[in-house]
């Protein structure tokens, strides 16, 4: 077999401890939740998860230096852990769903929060809002089988030294396992698969020159320096 142009490497993760990398194959996005973000982003209670994808051809592994994104004068950092699957499936039941898991991490949802916005006032996709060059920031990763599957334990993450989000994993409005259930009801979900799964309130803009400094701790961190747009 032969392809009418090169071949591309696939996207890949480090895998903390281990020379391996983890090939990614979609990032998968939950929107609003954690309860404070909700608020802050002009919701009210406990909906039904929603979700929306990001290019796995956006992922910055292990961050490092991410240039100010294209198109937008209003970039915002969330900041998430990251769940791995090392297992497909469909119809994944949420006390069956951390077998599907390989490991967690930390990563960037980076937005173009104008962009999104538009697209909300007018009934248009979030994929510009979304899905851009460099969107998605995110660490090497830590095993299960080396750290379990987290449900509580501060996220944090600094600007410039300074913290700008702060919050629980327990403070998840869907926790990890129900949104693997929920994903797998419509996705038939594959290996590689990355879920980003929700920011803490305290999201905010950035600007070329600003350090991003994140950590789930006892899962992971990432830094990252925000360059001049190319
Ligand atoms: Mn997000």
């Amino acid at each position: 077999m032969t392809y009418a142009i090169p071949l591309w490497t696939p996207p890949a993760l480090g895998v903390a401890g281990s020379a391996n990398l983890f090939p990614v194959r979609r990032i998968f996005c939950v929107g609003r939740n954690y309860a404070e973000h909700q608020k802050e982003m002009g919701g009210d209670g406990r909906e039904a998860p929603f979700f929306f994808a990001k290019s796995a051809h956006a992922l910055v592994p292990g961050g490092g230096d991410v240039h100010y994104p294209l198109k937008t004068s209003n970039c915002h950092y969330e900041t998430e852990m990251v769940v791995a699957l090392g297992k497909g499936g469909r119809r994944i039941a949420a006390k069956d769903a951390n077998g599907h898991v390989f490991g967690y991490g930390v990563g960037f949802d980076l937005t173009r929060r104008d962009l999104q916005q538009w697209g909300k006032d007018h009934g248009r996709p979030w994929d510009f809002g979304k899905d851009f060059d460099a969107a998605a920031p995110c660490s090497a990763l830590a095993p299960a089988a080396r750290i379990g599957h987290p449900a509580k334990g501060a996220l944090w993450l600094k600007v410039n030294g300074k913290q700008r989000q702060r919050a629980d994993l327990s403070e998840m409005i869907w926790s990890v396992p129900e949104q693997i259930a929920y994903l797998s009801e419509y996705y038939t979900l594959e290996p590689g698969d990355l879920i980003y799964s929700g920011t803490p309130a305290g999201v905010g803009p950035l600007q070329p020159g600003d350090e991003l400094h994140a950590a789930v701790e006892g899962v992971a961190e990432l830094k990252v320096r925000i360059l001049q747009a190319l």
